[in-house]
């Protein structure tokens, strides 16, 4: 029943099932002979010995190497202790009852917890072992590790997407409910992104490799997310402090109440059984498991919803948050934005473009996707350029074999020495993203690029309200007027949109909003990662956004569906509301017990069914949140 032995493989699961039986096949026999059919004494001794080392020797083990280890007082310790106590009164058969009963309970727990914590392990295992690579004598099949970026393999229809990269040839369907929780298949042609362990469902596919098995969004994700399960959320914390605490009470009151107990006229015997009984009734075994058991299994339930938390703390934060602050670009929009308007001040369009697609291939901005893009389609060869740095929420700057070249908005130009050219003005006005190309201080054109709301977005920002005291902002580096028109489409007010900020302003931003309550920063980009590491809870686009927002954050969308924010934030709601049943629960049965112990003389059987009934129903009332995915409603 204690918190720190959730790290056991399989194996172990299964070594524990058979130890459970044999105890149990141990007790049956002394219950035999005890009740029905008197058994040569030896063989009860065998019976009761058998019982008492495949039910006792697996948690002392544990005791003792946790005591060694991290000096740390295991509860487990407690029932080994009464069973033993029990046997010294000459009570061996409830012992071994006592001993049977936890053993069950200890193997049950552990098979629902196995069950919880396998659901994100799960998706570590989809990946294939192996890939078509397309060689130059022809397809060969190759280790998937031995992929590198640039590679071209090929999918054939029903295959598992080996590792992250890009459609190159063909065009079909793909299953990426394992990645994202999406059950419907996704339409993926030239240029689309495909994420490792997805499934191919319908056509032949070229994928050109773009980040090799170590770095892979699903890697990289798993890495996170493991690594951060060591972040106890407050209540696991208290529930562990409150277990170490209550471990030692219980040992020292146990062994009082033997003193009390003669003293209030019970022979030795006596007086030890009825100390041993407290001692079960009062374990706080139940106590200490019903926080773990509704977070494990209420992150599970996230992950297979393509939720990611990075551990309990930001599931519990989330349920309290007031405010919700979300970036505009490739959050609240698709980051599929698309080019409407080129204007070249200086030569033809091509060269200019060549240029701005230059600046941009590196950039994992939306916009610098969409002048990728429009060069692209317009058969132009990017430039080379140099010396490429990204300035968050102001462009792009680098060298080309003239010089120094850039991108970038009305900060950039302001940066660069140099103002508008008359020309460019009306394009300046319009509610699109304008992008500024220029040479040192001369502007030699510019790009306008309009992004679109996600079709789920606006839906997503009423089911948050509708949650009730609920704030929602939105926080752009874009122009007041891009940023009002996207408002508007999801329907926020003038005094929810905050436009023109740089990464800093958001942190303020993010700061100011929290006198109200709790923040939740929702964002995708660069820029965005001081804001995701300031809020009480960050949320990443996951497979969408940049590496940095994901480290930062705490919580990652794999499904670009915001949606999954609100049912998120509902799951977290009823994991706390499970969490306070559980502690109600287990420290009303414990209230309980341990009167009975004192006041009744509770046999120590019924002290056992009690102690362990109570355990198993803190772990399955926390199990319920497993069943309870979250769904999208499409
Ligand atoms: P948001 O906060 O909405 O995600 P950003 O802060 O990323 O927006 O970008 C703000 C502005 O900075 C953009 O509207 C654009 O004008 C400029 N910008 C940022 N990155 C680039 C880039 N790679 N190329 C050109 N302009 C850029
Ligand atoms: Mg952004």
């Amino acid at each position: 029943m204690s918190a720190h032995s959730h790290d056991h493989g399989h194996d172990d699961e299964d070594a524990g099932l058979y130890l459970t039986i044999l105890c149990w096949a141990g007790l049956a026999l002394a219950a035999l002979d005890a009740f029905l059919q008197p058994l040569p004494q030896g063989l009860v001794w065998a019976a009761l010995g058998l019982s008492y080392l495949t039910g006792g020797v697996p948690p002392l083990r544990t005791a003792v190497a946790e005591l060694w280890h991290h000096g740390r007082l295991d509860i487990d310790l407690l029932m080994v202790v009464a069973a033993i106590a029990a046997a010294l009164v000459g009570a061996a058969l409830e012992g071994a009852v006592l001993l049977a009963l936890f053993s069950l309970s200890h193997t049950l727990e552990h098979r629902s917890m196995g069950k919880a914590r396998r659901a994100v392990e799960a998706l570590m295992q989809l990946r294939p072992e192996t890939a078509l690579l397309q060689g130059p004598e022809g397809v060969v099949e190759v280790p998937v590790a031995d992929l590198v970026p640039g590679d071209r393999v090929i999918l054939r229809p029903g295959a598992r997407v080996p590792v992250d990269g890009q459609v190159a040839e063909g065009a079909g369907h793909l299953d990426e409910s394992t990645v994202t929780g999406e059950s419907l298949p996704v339409r993926k042609a030239p240029g689309d992104p495909v994420h490792e362990a997805t499934v191919n469902l319908d056509a032949i596919l070229t994928v050109e490799v773009t980040r090799g098995l170590a770095t892979s969004t699903v890697a990289q994700m798993i890495k996170l997310v493991t690594e951060a399960q060591a972040m106890k959320s407050p209540s696991e914390r208290f529930s562990d402090w409150f277990g170490q605490r209550y471990t030692i009470a219980v040992f020292v009151g146990s062994f009082l109440s033997y003193f009390i107990f003669r003293y209030l006229g019970h022979v030795p015997s006596e007086a030890l059984y009825r100390a041993a009984t407290l001692l079960v009734a009062a374990s706080p075994c139940a106590v200490v498991i019903s926080v773990p058991a509704a977070i494990l299994s209420a992150l599970s339930a996230a992950a297979r919803g393509g939720v990611l938390f990075k551990g309990g703390a930001a599931l519990e934060g989330l349920a309290e948050v007031r405010t919700f602050a979300f970036d505009k670009t490739g959050t609240l929009t698709t980051g599929l934005a698309s080019v409407t308007n080129v204007v070249a001040l200086e030569g033809d369009e091509a060269t200019f473009l060549a240029l701005a697609a230059g600046l941009e291939a590196q950039s994992e901005h939306p916009i610098a996707d969409a002048i990728r893009r429009e060069a692209a389609e317009r058969g132009i060869t990017p430039l080379a350029v140099k010396d490429v740095r990204a300035h968050p929420s102001e462009g792009i700057t680098g060298q080309d074999d003239k010089g120094p070249v850039w991108a970038g908005n009305a900060r950039m130009l302001a940066a660069m020495g140099t103002t508008l050219p008359e020309t460019l003005a009306p394009l300046a006005d319009g509610s699109e993203t304008l992008v500024l190309v220029g040479r040192g201080p001369r502007v030699l054109g510019g790009v306008t690029v309009a992004d679109e709301p996600r079709a789920t977005a606006a839906e997503a920002l009423r089911d948050l309200k509708a949650g009730g005291r609920t704030d929602i902002l939105m926080m752009t580096g874009d122009r007041a007027p891009v940023a009002v028109r996207i408002g508007a489409d999801l329907g926020l007010a003038p005094d929810e949109i905050h436009a023109g900020l740089l990464p800093g302003d958001k942190v303020n931003l993010v700061d100011a909003a929290t006198t109200k309550g709790k923040v939740a920063f929702i964002g995708d980009g660069v820029n965005d990662a001081a804001a995701l590491a300031r809020a009480d809870v960050g949320v990443a686009m996951g497979v969408a956004g940049s590496e940095v927002a994901l480290q930062a954050a705490d919580v990652a969308l794999m499904a670009e569906d915001l949606r999954k924010l609100a049912a998120a934030r509902a799951l977290s709601r009823r994991t706390a509301g499970v969490i306070r049943q559980n502690l109600a629960i287990s420290i009303g049965a414990m209230a309980i017990l341990v009167a009975g112990s004192l006041f009744l003389s509770l046999p120590l059987p019924l002290a056992v069914l009690g102690h362990e009934g109570g355990t198993l129903l803190v772990v399955l009332n926390g199990l319920r949140l497993l069943a309870d995915p979250i769904r999208s409603r499409t």
